[in-house]
């Protein structure tokens, strides 16, 4: 096949067509409508074989996972996603393979109805370029500078699972029980972009920023930009069932703080919006966790439910 009918057959079949999308795949650019006193929020991450993901990761994983980590950008500003771009460099047209992708790429996708508008195919090192697009009300954007000393900190999800099923993926750890095992390569491979959440959140949280080099290191963002500190609970981090089951306890908290790829989010909240927040989110599909708060010193203290400092290593997870 030539580059166009590849084009053609696979990143132009998706059934998601959006009422704002005036052009998509085909022309020189795409043309989209950008709902009225909104902004646009703009992303893009690339991933490259061998160094963002295993050089034998299935396809249908690249393509979810590519989408995945740029919704989840847009998720951590509230913003709702819509339409995306796709730069695709390929080592050669094996159609299986790009089928796959695809399957993996409009799954997520469409459960978001979000369009694909247009991209590029190249040949050379595999690597994936996803552009995501979305859009927000005018100034209500969940902005990492805008954390208050008092502010509750919150996580959604379950946090070190990605990381744990990396060390299965990279046959660091072996992992006997099945269900154990497939439950934490799919937290690597796929991850659920907290969109609803995030939406949820505008008009709630003061901040947000979504968790994909590890707690410690993405809370510190915050920290950062809004000028504050935080005290964080490490008896409350919420560990799943399958890592407490994998790893000792220390381990599995110190594989909360430091590991990456979670793509759960991490947001602060007033305290007098603690009740429309637990309102908000009776109907979401996840569970969210309160760990700590903002202070006004410029410090991060982690420390145990006795108020023991925390000890362990932050350097990420060297154990294997
Ligand atoms: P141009 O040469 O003008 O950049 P191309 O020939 O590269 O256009 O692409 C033709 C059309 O197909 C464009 O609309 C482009 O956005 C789209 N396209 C190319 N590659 C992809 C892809 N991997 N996924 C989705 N759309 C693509
Ligand atoms: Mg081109």
């Amino acid at each position: 096949m030539t580059e166009f009918e590849l084009i053609k057959q696979y990143f132009a079949s998706q059934t998601e067509h959006r009422a704002d999308v005036r052009i998509g795949i085909g022309d020189d650019t795409a043309l989209v409508n950008l709902p009225a006193g909104h902004e646009l929020a703009i992303t893009t991450d690339t991933l490259v074989a061998g160094v963002h993901f295993p050089i034998e990761t299935h396809a249908y994983d690249i393509g979810y996972k590519s989408l995945a980590v740029n919704l989840s950008d847009l998720a951590a500003m509230g913003a709702s996603p819509a339409w995306v771009t796709l730069a695709i460099t390929l080592p050669n047209a094996d159609e299986n393979w790009i089928q796959d992708f695809c399957n993996g790429f409009f799954t997520l996708a469409n459960r978001y109805q979000v369009q694909l508008i247009g991209g590029d195919l190249t040949h050379g090192p595999l690597s994936i370029t996803v552009q995501a697009l979305g859009h927000v009300q005018t100034r209500q954007a969940l902005l990492r500078s805008a954390a208050q000393p008092g502010d509750l900190i919150y996580v959604t999800g379950t946090l070190g699972d990605a990381g744990m099923g990396l060390a299965i993926a990279e046959k660091r750890q072996p992992v006997q029980d099945q269900d154990v095992r497939s439950y934490l390569l799919s937290r690597l491979n796929r991850p659920e972009p907290r969109v609803l959440i995030g939406t949820a959140l505008l008009k709630i949280a003061n901040s947000a920023i979504d968790i994909s080099d590890g707690l410690v290191a993405d809370l510190s963002h915050i920290l950062k930009a809004s000028k504050v500190g935080a005290k964080i609970n490490v008896d409350a981090l919420p560990l799943s069932p399958e890592l407490i089951q994998t790893l000792k306890h220390e381990d599995a908290v110190q594989m909360a703080l430091t590991s990456g790829d979670d793509y759960e989010l991490c947001f602060t909240v007033p305290p007098n919006k603690a009740a429309a927040l637990e309102t908000e989110l009776t109907n979401m599909p996840c569970r969210i966790t309160c760990i700590g708060s903002i202070t006004n010193s410029p410090t991060l203290d982690l420390h145990n439910k006795d108020g023991k400092p925390y000890h362990g290593s932050l350097t990420g997870y060297q154990h294997f």
